[in-house]
């Protein structure tokens, strides 16, 4: 059976897999989710457990994306050119912690730019690539970026023929290295864009996006889309490493396995509960926040209230709305999408809504969460360091550390996988700040990163309030 998806506002025609990732947004402002979420067996499970990385991919997306729309062969030379570039054979490296109690890191940062946002940029880009080829038909991606959606989105976009791309970021609020991977890729069809005056950083961002993408008009005139983690493509790739990493690690599927994952905007995590819902038996998920702890808050309340952002180490995850928990709350309203906009019109007004009890004890059910300062950010970075000989980048730290302050609530036979979402190397200064030291380890450079100091940069400058016309004018002049 073929899967449809449907807006989680409820206001467009159910679409074909192709539409909705080409489309991003659903045209009602609402995001795609399936109309049904396909199941996995535990004798399947089993069998997948041999199966490396890319031959489990494919098994997984297979279930998404049919063979009349894809073929298998198709489907399999994209899912290996998509993780072609990764620097590790086994695309996701895990590595049990030395000191830590059944501790493992799982290393999602071994594709080009060094962060988990390439496990599933390089398959949304190859594929949208292989429908607009078939379709005769190009389209213009803009993006927002906390720092790591940027880069993997221009290095998954370089160079393919029917896409161009403009990654915007917030200038100031990301790390040199992140910029100079946006900046230095000097490719003809990347065009990113350095913002400044976002005092709520990425989330300004955003918001100048969704106005444009409200805009069915403008959106159609300037062939728009989007690759954030509104686009479904994404959460449905980063549901795999989900699922490898436990087949991975797990001696049965009776084990007790826990996820601690870095959070913003809950597309790595909505990764880890399509994983659970379809047929992963995650015994529970930990939400770890920073200091901008909105999920944290509505895990552990039932309160989900948008704050003022507050600059932190772990920059990634300075967010103030997580978009994709809005995909989570409609599957735990049992997909009312009319429900869905009331509460988004709440939310909308007053920056706040309580969910009733019976909503708020779904919410929460399989989820731990936990909000982790920058001091103890920089603490465990030191002390994994010198305990482990193992060097976390912040938001890693941030997951681990969570697990400290959780470990009461677990299981003592729980193992523990800790989602390490992007390498050091990208953070050098926190690094130093953290070990105290100006000479930089070893584990803490990286090649790539070294070069882009070396090369030539590109990138337009421009102010929030002239962002709109900016981007439609840089657009049209394509
Ligand atoms: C994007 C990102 C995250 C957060 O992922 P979400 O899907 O937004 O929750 C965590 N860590 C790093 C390094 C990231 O780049």
């Amino acid at each position: 059976m073929t899967i449809k998806y449907l807006s989680t506002k409820g206001g467009v025609s159910p679409v074909d897999f192709d539409e909705a990732v080409l489309q991003g947004f659903a045209l009602d402002g609402g995001l795609f989710v399936p109309d049904t979420i396909p199941t996995i067996t535990k004798k399947q499970l089993e069998e997948w457990s041999t199966l490396n990385f890319t031959e489990l991919a494919f098994k997984i997306l297979s279930l998404y994306i049919k063979s009349d729309l894809v073929s298998p062969d198709h489907l399999e030379s994209i899912v290996q050119k998509s993780f072609a570039s990764f620097q590790s054979q086994e695309k996701v490296e895990i590595v049990q912690l030395a000191g830590f109690d059944k501790t493992y890191i799982v290393e999602l940062f071994h594709g080009p730019t060094l962060s988990f946002k390439d496990m599933a940029m390089g398959f949304l880009l190859n594929i949208m690539d292989y429908f607009l080829e078939k379709r005769k038909n190009k389209i213009n991606i803009i993006l927002a970026t906390t720092g790591d959606t940027g880069p993997a989105a221009a290095w998954a976009a370089a160079g393919k023929n029917n896409i161009n791309c403009w990654p915007l970021f917030p200038k100031g609020m990301i790390t040199r290295e992140q910029e100079l991977q946006m900046t230095t890729i000097n490719v003809d069809n990347v065009f990113p864009v350095g913002v400044s005056n976002c005092p709520d950083g990425g989330d300004d961002l955003d918001l100048v996006l969704a106005e444009i993408f409200l805009d069915n008009d403008l959106r159609e005139k300037l062939n728009l889309s989007s690759v954030n983690s509104i686009n479904w493509c994404r959460v449905m790739v980063q549901s795999i490493h989900y699922i490898y990493s436990y087949l991975k690690v797990a001696k049965s599927l009776d084990e007790k396995i826990v996820f601690s994952v870095p959070s913003g905007a809950f597309g790595n995590l909505f990764g880890g509960y399509l994983a659970r819902s379809m047929g992963l038996p995650v015994y529970s998920f930990i939400c770890a926040n920073n200091v901008n702890n909105t999920l944290h808050k509505a895990f552990s309340t039932g309160v989900f209230q948008k704050k003022d952002l507050i600059e932190t180490k772990s920059s990634a995850i300075d967010i103030v709305v997580p978009y994709n928990f809005w995909r989570y709350i409609y599957f735990m309203i049992k997909k009312d999408g009319i429900k869905l906009n009331s509460l988004f019109e709440n939310f909308s007004n007053y920056g706040k809504i309580k969910f009733d009890d019976d909503i708020y004890q779904k919410i929460k059910h399989g989820f731990l969460s936990c909000s982790i300062s920058d001091i103890d950010t920089i603490q465990t970075i030191k002390e994994v360091f010198s305990k482990s000989n193992y060097l976390l980048d912040p938001h890693t730290a941030v997951a681990v550390k969570s697990i400290d302050y959780l470990r009461g609530n677990l299981d003592e036979d729980s193992k523990i996988l800790c989602l390490a979402t992007a390498h050091p190397a990208k953070f050098p200064d926190i690094i130093k700040e953290s070990l105290g030291s100006d000479v930089l380890p070893q584990q803490a450079k990286h090649k790539s990163l070294d070069d882009s100091y070396l090369k030539n940069e590109k990138c337009d400058m421009c102010h929030l309030k002239e962002l709109k016309t900016h981007l439609i004018e840089s657009i049209e002049k394509i």
